[in-house]
């Protein structure tokens, strides 16, 4: 579904991204992890658009984001691509991001009504729906502020959802967490791993990397450092960077 060629990416002269290859086919589901700093949150905003990229391709459904420009003044060149991109790529912050003013059902439902110009009742439905789904649908009237930060989760997945996307990217999902809110967020997403959506995971959460993922890629800075299936990976690390990240982290 996702597919990234050879993607480079530099903040003015910090290089970040350096060559990086990387797809997540449908139904699979594609963790990342690497050190702060590694490039994890730019290589996953420039997938969706959210950060321009100076090199290298990305593709939705085989479709390539069509540029104008090179190098530094490199830009997508169609509009309607970007948003097309955008909403079949949702995303999950690591802060939540819910519209504070907005109760949590008018967030789950704003992005397909205004974006998408959905019909209300059936977005309603549909969001009334994933609330449940995510163990929050009593929650539909109350504010964001009102809710645990693990139903504040849980809402802005129902609401990524709501967009009926073709994949799910996550940016630290559990990260602001306490541990055991963690786990509520953590079954919500494995929930959706067994529902073989594709999704690509940013977390520092390795046991969540390894329970879910068909695919998990170490980052280190800014180039693929080692990758495989989870078994491989954190049960025989080959390179020594994924031996001290891992001791350090697990
Ligand atoms: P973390 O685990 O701490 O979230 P990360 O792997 O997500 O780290 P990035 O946020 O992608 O790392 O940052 C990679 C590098 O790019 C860092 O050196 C960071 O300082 C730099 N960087 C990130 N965003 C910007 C920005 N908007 N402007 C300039 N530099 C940036
Ligand atoms: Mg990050």
């Amino acid at each position: 579904v996702i597919e990234i060629r050879d993607l480079h990416k530099a903040y003015g002269n910090l290089e970040v991204i350096k060559g990086v290859s990387m797809s997540a086919p449908r139904g699979h589901v594609i963790s990342l992890i690497g050190s702060s700093g590694s490039g994890k949150s730019t290589l996953l905003r420039c997938c969706n658009l959210l950060e321009n990229s100076q090199r290298g391709e990305i593709l939705f459904n085989g479709e390539s984001v069509r540029w104008k420009g090179h190098g530094a003044s490199r830009a997508p060149a169609d509009r309607n691509q970007v948003t097309r991109f955008r909403t079949n790529l949702s995303m999950v912050f690591q802060q939540f991001n819910l519209w504070s003013h907005m109760s949590i059902l008018q967030n789950v439902m704003e992005a397909p009504l205004t974006v998408l110009g959905e019909d209300r009742a059936e977005v309603e439905k549909r969001a009334r729906m994933l609330l449940e789904k995510v163990g929050i649908g009593d929650k539909a009237d109350a504010w964001p502020a009102q809710l645990s930060g693990g139903q504040q989760q849980r809402a802005a997945i129902a609401r990524a959802l709501c967009m009926q996307p073709t994949a799910l990217l996550f940016d630290e999902p559990t990260s602001a967490l306490d541990p055991e809110l963690q786990q509520e967020v953590v079954k919500v997403i494995k929930d959706l791993a067994q529902e073989h959506r594709t999704m690509i995971i940013v977390t520092h959460d390795m046991r969540l990397a390894a329970d879910v993922s068909d695919h998990v890629v170490f980052l280190h800075q800014g180039v693929i450092c080692e990758e495989g299936a989870p078994d491989q990976l954190f049960g025989n690390p080959q390179t020594e960077r994924l031996q001290q990240f891992l001791s350090a982290t697990m």
